[in-house]
This record gives C-alpha cells, structure tokens and sequence, in this order.
C-alpha cells in the first residue's frame, strides 16, 4: 500500500496525487464506501488490485469543510478588495472567524490597492491587523506577488471572499497558465444549485489552491460563542486568565479578554464584531 492525496473526484473516480508525484486514477474499495465517502484533500492508502487502483483507507483528516466538500486544509486565503467592492472590517473579521472556527489557519489578503490614495484609512487597517499578529499581504496592478507565492508553496489553500474581491485575479497574477482554470471557477459559480460539483485542487506556484471558494454562506448561528472565543487568534494570549473558566467575555466580571481591549493590546473593533456575533448566537437560541 501506498500513500497519496485526492486532487480531483469526477463521479465515482478519484484523481490522486503519490508521493512520488505521479497522477493515478483509483476507485474507492467496497469496504470504504460503506463508512465515509473519501473527498478532495484527503490523504488516503492506495493498492493496486487486478487493473485498477483501489483506495483502500481514508487517513484521519485535520480538517473538513462542506461546501466546497475538501478536507485537510492548511489555510484560508482571505481576500479582501480595497474598493469595489468597498472594503469591510466588519466583513473581513466574519470571515476570520469563520475561517478560524473550522481550525483553519487564515490568511489575509487586501487586493486592488492600486485603487486607494497613499493617505487612505485601509492603511491603517492593514497595519492594525499586521499588528493583532495576522499574516497579512497585499496585492494590485503593479504589485509583485512573490510573498503571496512563498506562503502558497507546499500547502492546500482555500480562497475565500466576496465575489468581485479579485481572487481570479489575483490566481492569474500569480499563475498566468491558471487562467483557462479560473474561467471555469466563473462557470462553476454560475452553475444551477441541483448539479452538484466537486471542487478540485490545482497546482499552483507549488502549492495546491481548490478552484471552488470556500465558506460560502454566512450562519453563524450554529456556533458555539465559547468555542469560536478559543479560536480567535487575538484572543489566545489571554482566555485563561478570565474569572470564569466558561467566561464568554460579554458582560463577565474580571474578563482578560475585555482588559485587554481597554489597554489596547486587543484591537477594540476586531472584539466588537466579535461580541455581534454572540449576539447573533444567542438570538438564534431564544427562538427555540
Ligand atoms: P472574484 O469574483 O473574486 O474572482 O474577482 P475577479 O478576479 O473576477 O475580479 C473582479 C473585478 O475586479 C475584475 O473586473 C478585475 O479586473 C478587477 N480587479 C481584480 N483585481 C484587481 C486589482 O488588483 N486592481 C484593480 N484595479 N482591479 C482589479
Ligand atoms: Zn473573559
């Protein structure tokens, strides 16, 4: 038995990648589809049996989505236009969470900078972000992408953001042959709801990007407030020093968290958005 990624699932017949960098066709064993339906990003046991592959095992996956249906996950590429559509604070942090709440490791990108003056507010965003220790990079017509290449390189990616935010674009700077590929992305969006699709991952710059963006809809009502809190990068140097183990940090007594912002060592707009989505939680739960 070998060991090698699913890149692409077209019906019942999986396209993985060995480790050795070859491309093989396989179908899923009986046994298999019995339990979990194997999905893209999945590290799976291969074996060759008569004249097929056959994946054999799905390795235990760090992480899943649904919708794009991929597993394993090492980042969310967060984009985010300066203009056109309007830049979002608001919108930036819900995506965080919900990138971060799926243990996905986020990463921001503000695009069509060529589009703001040097004296723009984003700017400062930008910085304040950098600062609350997000990974940070910016892109626009004249800008180099080598940074956003580096930080490609070796991972599977997820891009995710409004549509017009530039992510097309922005996989076309990077990979100019990706361009036939990100048309059938505009394709794939426009696509009737009934056809189901698959997502695929593509190589690009040495890493693998899926061509369909993540996180598509914007529930946050099924979160848990106490789990996303744990999760929330600016959070973490100071959850456990709340009164309150369960503190959710809204109204709690001796709150880290709501210390930290009064001093400014937690950004005061990234704590406000989050304490709006509490809210949205626990409306959600009033109604039942
Ligand atoms: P997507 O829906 O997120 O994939 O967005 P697209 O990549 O299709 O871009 C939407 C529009 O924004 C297109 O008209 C692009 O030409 C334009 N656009 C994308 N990136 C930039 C950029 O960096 N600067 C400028 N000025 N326009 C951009
Ligand atoms: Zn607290």
């Amino acid at each position: 038995m070998k060991k090698a990624r699913i890149i692409k699932i077209v019906s019942s017949r999986y396209e993985v990648l060995d480790e050795m960098g070859n491309r093989l066709l396989c179908v899923a064993m009986g046994k298999l589809r019995k339990s979990k339906s194997p999905v893209v990003g999945d590290l799976v046991m291969i074996e060759e049996f008569e004249n097929q592959i056959g994946i054999q095992k799905i390795l235990p996956r760090k992480n899943e989505l649904v919708r794009p249906s991929i597993a394993n996950v090492d980042q969310a590429i967060i984009v985010m236009s300066c203009k056109n559509p309007d830049f979002s604070t608001v919108l930036v942090d819900r995506l965080i969470f919900q990138v971060v709440y799926a243990q996905i490791h986020p990463v921001l990108c503000f695009t069509k900078m060529d589009l703001i003056e040097e004296d723009d507010i984003i700017h400062q965003k930008i910085k304040e972000y950098k600062e609350s220790g997000y990974e940070v990079y910016v892109s626009g017509k004249g800008y180099a992408c080598d940074e956003l290449i580096q930080a490609l390189k070796g991972k599977i990616s997820v891009l995710t953001g409004q549509s017009g935010a530039g992510k097309s674009s922005l996989l076309n700077r990077i990979d100019p042959s990706f361009h036939l590929q990100t048309q059938e992305i505009s394709k794939a969006l426009g696509r009737g709801k009934h056809t189901t699709r698959h997502c695929e991952l593509h190589e690009i710059a040495g890493g693998w990007v899926a061509d369909t963006p993540g996180f598509s809809s914007m529930d946050f009502t099924n979160m848990d407030a106490l789990t996303l809190a744990e999760r929330i990068p600016d959070f973490q140097d100071y959850l456990h020093e709340c009164r309150f183990n369960d503190c959710i940090h809204v109204k709690e007594p001796d709150c880290a968290i709501r210390n930290a912002c009064e001093q400014g060592s937690i950004k005061k707009e990234r704590y406000e958005h989050y304490v709006e989505i509490v809210e949205m939680i626990k409306n959600a739960k009033v109604k039942y």
